[in-house]
């Protein structure tokens, strides 16, 4: 399936919750979502249908793939892994997707939307432990280093993002050193700590028929 290309806002209002996919915009008054939390469309406002087991399930995976903006297969591809390793596969399915190094250089706030970093690493600004790495899927591991290569810190994009990051903070499993524009990864999360509002347990579910 190729890559959703609508309206973004549209995937909160029809998840009903919000997944941050437009940076600085999701914190304030225009958001969409807050505006409007319905669902999209003519009868966005109508009564609600009870939502089968298959239907609740479905939700929640499409949910935790649009907050990481990724493709059927990829998601997929990520349950296996998750399946394939040792302890809760849900949990470890979220931290997978933690530690992507897209995700990574949103968390740090060098970007202020996972799109948006995602262009980024596509376009070589970010080094990881001081090699140049354009993989956004490129998975980093306990005490790597990221940092925002010498010529591209000066772009406006990047640091108008590391202006506001604090208005969304940052995860106590990360550190960053924002003068001199790198961030590291001090441990993986746990899943306490992993505050989206998503029941994992039911992706699982969908994914063991
Ligand atoms: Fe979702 Fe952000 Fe749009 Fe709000 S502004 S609806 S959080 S994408």
């Amino acid at each position: 399936m190729a890559r959703y290309s609508g309206a973004v806002c549209r995937l909160c209002r029809r998840e009903g919750v919000k997944l941050f996919l437009k940076g600085d915009r999701c914190f304030g008054e225009k958001c969409a979502f807050e505006r409007r939390g319905y669902s999209p469309g003519e009868h966005g406002q109508g009564r609600k249908k009870q939502a089968s087991d298959y239907g609740l399930q479905l939700r929640e995976k499409q949910k935790l793939r649009r907050m990481y903006v990724l493709l059927e297969k990829q998601f997929a591809g990520y349950f296996d892994k998750a399946d394939r390793q040792k302890g809760i596969t849900g949990t470890n399915l979220l931290v997978i997707l933690e530690r992507r190094l897209d995700n990574m250089v949103f968390r740090m706030g060098f970007a202020s939307s996972r799109t948006e970093a995602r262009q980024f690493v596509l376009h070589n600004h970010f080094l990881v432990n001081g090699k140049k790495v354009n993989i956004p899927s490129y998975l980093v591991k306990i005490g790597d280093e990221i940092s925002v290569r010498e010529k591209s810190r000066s772009i406006i994009r990047i640091t108008d993002a590391m202006d506001t990051v604090l208005r969304r903070g940052i995860p106590a499993w990360l550190e960053l050193d924002k003068d001199n524009f790198k961030g590291a990864v001090k441990m993986l999360p746990t899943r306490d700590e992993l505050t989206m509002p998503v029941q994992e347990q039911l992706i699982v579910e969908l994914y063991s028929k």
